[in-house]
């Protein structure tokens, strides 16, 4: 885990929506109590199906919504929250948008989507911009550089389009990018290409990342830490290579047993029911409960509070105890796993 201070820390972030429909005013928690963490040069995943919160939380940091709750801090400082972001925010926080397709101008070349930001947020003029964006395009693997920035964005592949919504969030020298499904709209062959750009990025830019996502291999491959939601909260924060080796939350567990593996899964599928929270009546006892497989009768009741478990793993479940996990030894490498107590 980083010992440096966090870019980007999350205190409690709730976001309520209002919904009217005819006389009835419904509210719909989307968001509730949300705490998370970007250290300089880190990954973190934000994973989670649908209406798991995971877009809110994205838009809260991009300053494109206002929270219901809580607190926004970067480098250590408030963010403002009721008003428009400073330009100096926006510039060190930038974002890459799901869908290559709809986010370049189909009007401009692709290097005019990056000149752009260089021309308005640096102090460069033409001449040196210009040969700041054929920089940019030759970092992000687009080269000859000068014959992809002469390209219309129809000219190009979904990958390649991603590449230059990259180098476009890399013109004005960020240190935290949110990276909203980036490869989810790209064909299987091209994800891996993207992920790994990022991930030279964190390492040779010491760039954060907050990594918005519903597919937990790709969390795996590319994030050093992954926070789990479901109906707004956090139910399972992690480092990443052990939340997928033995994932404890019934949620994780189901989430995970769901990837495809090449030989088959490693767990078998949980018998959950389906069915989709309930984000206007959340109710007093554990979101999961109406899905959950292991539930018992305390969690219709009461509402699991995220616990710590020591080396930065936390989980929300009444059958996680703390005192009964059993971590692995750093210098025997032979302890028992981590496992959920069965205790009911
Ligand atoms: Fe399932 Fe109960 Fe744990 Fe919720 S608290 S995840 S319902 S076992």
């Amino acid at each position: 885990m980083s010992t440096s201070p966090p870019l980007l820390e999350l205190r409690g972030l709730s976001k309520t929506f209002t919904e009217r429909r005819g006389l009835s005013v419904q509210r719909v928690h989307a968001l509730r109590g949300v705490d998370l963490r970007v250290h300089p040069g880190e990954i973190v995943a934000l994973v989670g199906e649908s209406g798991s919160g995971k877009s809110t939380a994205l838009r809260l940091v991009a300053r494109l919504t206002d929270p219901t709750g809580g607190e926004l801090l970067f480098r250590g400082e408030r963010v403002p929250l009721r008003s428009r972001a400073s330009a100096g925010y926006r510039k060190q926080v930038q974002l890459i948008f799901q869908d290559p397709f709809a986010s370049l101008n189909p009007v401009h070349r692709l290097g005019y989507h990056v000149l752009r930001p260089l021309l308005r947020h640096t102090k460069l003029g033409r001449a040196a911009a210009d040969a700041r964006v054929l920089e940019l395009f030759e970092q992000v693997g687009l080269s000859p550089a000068a014959e992809f920035a002469a390209r219309y964005p129809h000219q190009a592949s979904g990958g390649q389009r991603q590449r230059v919504a990259i180098a476009r969030a890399l013109a004005v020298d960020p240190t935290l990018i949110l990276a909203d499904e980036p490869t989810s709209m790209l064909d299987v062959s091209i994800r891996v290409g993207i992920l790994n750009l990022m991930r030279a990025l964190k390492r040779e830019r010491n760039i954060g990342f907050l990594y918005i996502t519903h597919d937990l291999a790709s969390a795996r491959y590319i994030a050093d830490r992954t926070l789990v939601l479901y109906a707004g909260q956090v139910v399972e924060e992690a480092e990443s290579n052990e939340l997928m080796r033995e994932p404890l939350h019934p949620y994780t567990r189901l989430l995970l047993s769901a990837v495809p593996k090449p030989g088959g899964n490693i767990l078998s599928p949980l018998a959950a029911k389906s069915g989709a929270p309930n984000l206007r009546d959340p109710g007093g006892g554990c979101s999961f409960a109406a899905r959950c497989p292991e539930a018992v009768q305390r969690c219709k009741d009461v509402a699991p509070a995220l616990a710590p478990l020591g080396g930065g793993r936390s989980a929300r479940c009444h059958l996680i105890e703390p005192s009964r996990l059993i971590r692995p030894q750093a210098t025997s490498g032979s302890a028992e796993p981590l496992s959920l107590v069965a205790s009911r």
